[in-house]
């Protein structure tokens, strides 16, 4: 079982911002911004590349549940969402998530 399957399965501990059916969200443990959080899916996709007809529909949900969450966090001024996919992006866990970072000015623009 993967670390983010872990934490789903409540093997391991995490902060949690948010949880439904089929997704969670909760505190890095690594923080990059005054508020950092990942959101995953709860079904293991490895990551993007990952993601298919069938499970579309979890990142859709993923997405409609992000600005909930950055409001709820009263990231008001904005936030930056990334998602890293694969060894070239130094993806270092493997389960899709997304990080959110927000409340600061960020440092330098990605893309
Ligand atoms: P990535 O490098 O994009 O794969 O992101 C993985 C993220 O998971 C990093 O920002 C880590 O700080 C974070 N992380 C690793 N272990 C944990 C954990 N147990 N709880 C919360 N975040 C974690």
């Amino acid at each position: 079982m993967c670390l983010f399957c872990k934490i789903v399965a409540g093997e391991i501990p995490s902060n949690k911002v948010y949880e439904d059916d089929k997704i969670l969200a909760f505190r890095d443990i690594a923080p990059q911004a005054p508020t950092h959080i990942l959101v995953i899916p709860k079904t293991h996709i490895p990551s993007l590349d990952g993601v298919n007809e069938e499970n579309a529909e979890i990142v859709a949900h993923i997405f409609k549940t992000i600005p909930k969450i950055a409001a709820e966090e009263g990231l008001t001024n904005g936030y930056r969402l990334v998602s890293n996919c694969g060894p070239d992006a130094c993806q270092t866990v493997p389960h899709l998530h997304f990080h959110i970072l927000g409340g600061a000015k960020l440092a330098g623009q990605m893309g």
